[in-house]
């Protein structure tokens, strides 16, 4: 017998020589116990949360927790079956509702994550003799829909318009296209240009698809993502997003103007072949999704915050993922593993979590401590984030 697992054996002897030296596993950490959107209790220690995408901070919003409760007392725990069959329930149709009202489209379908929003659109769009052309940077869920489906896959240089358009130019002219793109790149926190990028779709006769997970709530007048904010809503065929940021619980979706949209729900492999999410999941959903259509203040505050993060970060002389700050991610870079797993490891000794990123995640082969700002952090937990990393780039050696 040849043992299936042994192929992992590098893995294992990489991560148990990451542990030798000491350090804390930074994939294997706990909240113990979680007290607001930005704090919790990790190793028994108090500590600020700068590394989820709770954006919005709409975790323990009230009127998102009693929908829940509701939810669950009428409806019970679960739905036992896929939105096909026995799955939908009036929440999933509610859910549905508000995010048409919220992206003012005429369809909207939910998938069980993001990820299987991605993945069952994409599969599903573009088939066999069609072309998927897709940013070099993308995420994980965008390529695994690529190789779900039939389509031949064009990679172009991230946020090159110019390869973008030339690698269009190659293709036959007749041939069916989808150009898939993402508002926030959610690694270096940078955004695309997008009002070019359609513009080159659109000349080469290719549909545009806009992963948005990282924008949905304040990019755009109606926060509805970076592809709002460029006046792309008449040009833009299908929007990606996910409940498991902004919207703060879980689930994903994809909402279009396309006249047979609806269609997908009887092809898309990943929408038939999986159970619905609960309905207590999508009853949360809905009642956050219609309070970030109004959560003007949330949103001033996020950016806020953002402005502050990045302009303290970048005074002290770190290096960061993007020159201004684009997005409510923020990413430092550091030189190399060692560095970025002392770093990050002195700040959650200190009580601040981010996230560690690394090759094959990043880009470039960088090693990142990301952090993902919320509306809900308080100016006093900024300035206590920026003594954090003071404290910990000087006795690291990264800012003198
Ligand atoms: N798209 C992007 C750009 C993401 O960053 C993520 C998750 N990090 C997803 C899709 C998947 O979302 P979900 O967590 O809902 O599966």
């Amino acid at each position: 017998m040849t043992d299936l697992m042994s192929k992992f054996d590098g893995l294992i002897a990489e991560r148990q020589a990451l542990l030798d030296s000491g350090v804390i596993d930074p994939f294997a950490i706990v909240m113990e116990q979680v007290k607001s959107p930005t704090e919790a209790v990790i190793k028994g220690r108090d500590t600020i949360l700068l590394g989820t995408y709770n954006y919005m901070g709409m975790t323990f919003d009230p009127d998102v927790i009693k929908a829940g409760k509701d939810a669950l007392d009428q409806f019970g725990s679960g739905t036992n079956g896929s939105r096909m069959l026995n799955g939908t329930f009036r929440d999933h149709m509610d859910v549905e509702q508000a995010l048409r009202d919220f992206y003012g489209v005429s369809g909207a379908i939910v998938f069980s994550t993001g990820y299987m929003a991605n993945l069952g659109m994409i599969s599903t769009l573009a088939g066999k003799g069609e072309y998927i052309v897709l940013d070099a940077d993308s995420h994980a869920s965008i390529y695994d829909g690529c190789k779900q489906g039939n389509a031949e896959i064009v990679r172009f240089r991230h946020n090159d318009v110019t390869d973008l358009d030339k690698r269009l130019g190659r293709l036959p002219a007749e041939a069916g296209k989808l150009v898939v793109l993402e508002g926030v790149y959610s690694m270096l926190g940078d955004i695309a240009p997008l009002k070019e990028m359609v513009a080159v779709a659109k000349k080469h006769g290719a549909m545009v698809l806009v992963d948005e997970a990282h924008s949905m709530g304040f990019f755009g007048p109606n926060g509805r993502g970076v592809y709002e904010d460029q006046g792309l809503e008449a040009d833009v065929d299908f929007v990606v997003g996910t409940f498991s940021k902004s919207v703060g619980t879980v689930g994903g979706f994809c909402i279009s103007n396309h006249p047979k949209f609806e269609a997908i729900r009887l092809a898309c492999r990943p929408y038939i072949f999986t159970a619905s999410l609960p309905p207590s999941v999508v009853a949360t959903a809905a009642t956050s999704i219609r309070k970030l259509a109004t959560a003007h203040e949330k949103r001033a505050r996020l950016w806020e915050n953002a402005r502050t993060l990045h302009g303290g970060l970048k005074a002290m002389g770190f290096k960061l993922g993007t020159e201004t700050p684009e997005s409510a991610i923020i990413a430092v870079i550091l030189e190399d593993q060692e560095q970025a797993v002392v770093m990050w490891q002195a700040l959650l000794e200190n009580g601040l979590y981010v996230n560690m990123a690394r090759p094959p995640a990043t880009p470039a082969g960088t090693f990142l401590l990301r952090c993902s700002l919320c509306a809900e952090h308080r100016p006093e937990q900024i300035e206590r984030v920026l003594g954090m990393f003071r404290a910990a780039g000087q006795a690291v050696g990264v800012i003198a």
